[in-house]
């Protein structure tokens, strides 16, 4: 499940809710989004353990292929790139803005000459590392570089959906609220009992609706101010998950860079229990129920027959009858890197099982979306990346099978 926590304006106590949230539970992962001024690492302290550089591919043209047809700015929806048409002073030119480009490709994949290559352009860093069980990862945008989506984007395709995904938003409700939030099962909207408080939840609100995204209100210094915060929730039937008293502990806890359940560790079984309730209130989705079903498999949990990530792809689709147990056989010698021309076991698994179906169109799709998210398709190449685990390999490919079968 991936709960995303975010609040309509900076100050309210968001980050050390993310962080209290995550060090409250168990299999957690905690991706900071705030890519322009990321703290969560400020609270947990993690161990990092790599950092990579991040980039976006931008559009190089080819002077002498263009024939300044004009579709690549016609495509682009960012303004990015722009054709200057031939005239009788001039010879008509494409000027492309790197600063404005999202890397998008759109260009690219339409121009007719194949006039266009692309080249990567530094934006930031991403660092990944551990704390006391909570896996993390934040994205650091370049000092003066505006494209955070895309760096936010990067950051999100870290998330190990086989867990509880736990992603700390910017502040606000623009562009790059929403790269963070959008795909969450839930959003856990953390306000204070002020005018401004109150102005901002309700836009925060309004975007999630947009986005199709149940939310629940998380009320911080909940003893200052009013009650409007709590009126406006009871007439839009938004839950009050947890109310956060002011108090002189939390303060210092945060002035000293420590999450509120440090001075009051009886908070972590009321954030268990706001978990529990988004458990609820996100529902069940049986896509992220057929990951976890397929992690279960492969690190033989809760009474699962430990498979290997081949089986364990088909293994998640049983119950629906889309596979068998002759499935879970035939593909007995393809995990260890072991499937055919050195294919991660997961993919290969996918690719099968889909095309089995006939559905060709679709294969390739699931091959670039996961090894957008991986890097490779080939079990030794992703080991040796190092940006995707083993067991992240089954969710996703599982996802993507789910996904472009239906
Ligand atoms: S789409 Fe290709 S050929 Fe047409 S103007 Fe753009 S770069 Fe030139
Ligand atoms: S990659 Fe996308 S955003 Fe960048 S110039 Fe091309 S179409 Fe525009």
């Amino acid at each position: 499940m991936i709960i995303s926590v975010a609040s309509g304006k900076g100050g309210t106590g968001k980050t050390t809710v993310a962080v209290s949230l995550a060090l409250s539970l168990d299999d957690v992962q905690l991706l900071d989004c705030d890519v322009e001024e990321p703290n969560a690492h400020i609270f947990l302290k993690p161990v990092i353990r790599n950092s990579i550089k991040a980039s976006i591919p931008v559009p190089v043209v080819d002077k002498t292929k263009c024939d300044l047809c004009g579709k690549c700015a016609d495509v682009c929806m960012y303004n990015a790139i722009a054709v200057m048409p031939k005239s009788r002073t001039n010879a008509g030119r494409v000027l492309v803005f790197p600063q404005l480009c999202h890397g998008c490709g759109a260009c690219t994949m339409f121009c007719p000459q194949q006039a266009i290559r692309e080249v990567e352009r530094p934006i930031g860093e991403i660092q990944t590392g551990k704390k006391s069980g909570v896996v993390f990862a934040h994205g650091r945008l370049d000092v003066g570089e505006a494209m955070s989506p895309p760096l936010i984007r990067q950051v999100k395709r870290l998330s190990d959906i086989s867990t509880t995904v736990i992603i700390d938003a910017p502040p606000g409700t623009s562009c790059p609220v929403i790269a963070a939030v959008k795909d969450s099962d839930f959003c856990l909207l953390v306000t204070e009992p002020t005018p401004f408080g109150m102005n901002d939840l309700i836009l925060a609100v309004e975007a999630m609706r947009k986005l199709k995204i149940p939310v629940g209100v998380i009320i911080n210094r909940c003893d200052m101010g009013n009650d409007k915060v709590e009126t406006y929730c009871k007439s839009q039937n938004i839950p009050v998950l947890m109310k956060i008293p002011f108090r002189k502990e939390i303060a210092e806890a945060y002035s000293n860079g420590n999450p509120l359940i440090e001075p009051l560790p009886q908070y972590k079984e009321q954030f268990k229990e706001v978990f529990n309730k988004i458990e609820t209130l996100a529902g069940k989705d049986e896509k992220k129920m057929k990951a976890k079903k397929a992690v279960e498999y492969f690190r033989g949990l809760n009474g699962k027959m430990r498979l290997n990530c081949a089986q364990s792809v088909a293994a998640a689709f049983m119950d629906d009858g889309f596979t068998s147990n002759s499935d879970i056989e035939g593909f007995w010698d393809c995990g260890f890197g072991e499937a055919p021309d050195g294919y991660c076991g997961s993919i290969y698994a996918a690719l099968s099982l889909l095309r089995r179906t006939g559905n060709d169109g679709r294969l390739k799709e699931l091959t670039e979306e996961f090894i957008a998210y991986t890097g490779s398709l080939k079990c030794k190449e992703i080991r040796t990346f190092r940006r995707v685990s083993c067991r992240q390999t089954v969710a996703k490919a599982v996802e993507l099978l789910e996904r472009l079968n239906s």
